[in-house]
């Protein structure tokens, strides 16, 4: 096969791992910088040029696209769709995972539990909206923020009103969630490829810290789920409609609850924990699946 890599760096650790186990099993590999390429889209016969030439021949493509350039590297992929090639995750679905609030709502619309949430913009009732997710203690989230660096916990319901005031002071777009306490500072990634868990690590939060992130000093162990997680990571993969997909979940006392579903779920972490090739197992779901023009919102035709 002939594989595209949508992804702006190869030196990335997901998009080295890709190629390595791409070419391993004998296919030809093109990373492709999404920001790079250029198109026509009103031909009929949709094409992508890439430095002055033009694209084809891809039987799958793989999208990496960071959160930052999610609104042209999804057009990019689109046009591959339109072309017929096969991406592992499609434009359409991308799209749905990286707005937070729509994500929720189609969770929620499927009875998938979740912590619960309340989403806001400009209210003047600030009260309500810490009762409405069941007091405090409760977390504050910017919706766009990344490696926990957008969100707060507030213990009190003081604290609370003064860090929503403030989000509103910055005409900031940001929502107000119950905080899961029993979750103890840890949260589970599962790795969802085609209808199965094919990985699962937990990240627990360093000493006196509630976010697990790696990134802020948490650590990653490899864990063994239970049928409703794995029920529900797989549940929430499919109602997003990705092929491929990082839920996080945080175990509560009412069962695993998702905190959110990751469209581009990094490799580093998840193969390091749990010793597993991933970057081989999405390779080997791309031959046995990627056949032209099969994505469900076909672009061109059909
Ligand atoms: P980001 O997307 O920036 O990583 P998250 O929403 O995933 O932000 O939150 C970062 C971390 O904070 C999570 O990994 C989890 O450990 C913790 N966390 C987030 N939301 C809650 C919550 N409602 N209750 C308990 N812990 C939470």
């Amino acid at each position: 096969m002939k594989i595209a890599i949508l992804s702006r760096n190869p030196r990335l650790y997901s998009t080295r791992r890709l190629k390595e186990a791409a070419e391993e099993r004998g296919h030809e590999v093109a990373i492709i910088d999404a920001l790079k390429c250029y198109m026509d889209i009103t031909s009929d016969r949709p094409a992508v040029y890439y430095w002055g030439e033009k694209l084809s021949g891809f039987d799958a493509i793989i999208p990496r696209i960071g959160a930052s350039i999610t609104h042209y590297g999804t057009a990019v992929l689109r046009q591959f769709e339109m072309m017929g090639v096969y991406p592992i995750n499609e434009s359409v679905a991308i799209t749905r995972s990286r707005d937070k609030l729509r994500s929720l709502q189609l969770l929620s619309r499927k009875g998938i539990g979740l912590p619960t949430t309340g989403f806001a913009h400009s209210v003047n009732d600030t009260e309500h909206l810490i009762k409405l997710v069941g007091g405090t203690p409760l977390v504050v989230k910017l919706t766009e923020g990344t490696q926990g660096k957008g969100i707060v916990l507030a213990e009190t319901k003081k604290a609370a009103e003064s860090v929503i005031d403030a989000f509103h002071e910055l005409d900031a777009n940001f929502l107000v969630q119950e905080f899961i306490r029993e979750a103890g500072g840890a949260d589970i990634r599962c790795f969802v490829l085609g209808e199965k868990v094919v990985a699962a690590m937990m990240r627990q939060a360093k000493e006196g810290e509630f976010r697990s992130n790696l990134h802020r000093g948490g650590t990653a162990r490899l864990i063994k789920l239970n049928k409703e997680e794995r029920a529900t990571a797989i549940a929430a993969a499919k109602t997003m409609g990705l092929n491929m997909a990082g839920v996080d979940i945080l175990r509560s006392e009412r069962g695993p609850l998702v905190m959110e579903v990751n469209s581009s779920p990094g490799l580093e972490g998840i193969e390091k924990a749990t010793e597993k090739d991933i970057a081989n197992m999405i390779v080997t779901f791309l031959e046995k699946n990627a056949k032209p023009y099969r994505t469900r919102t076909k672009g061109s035709r059909g």
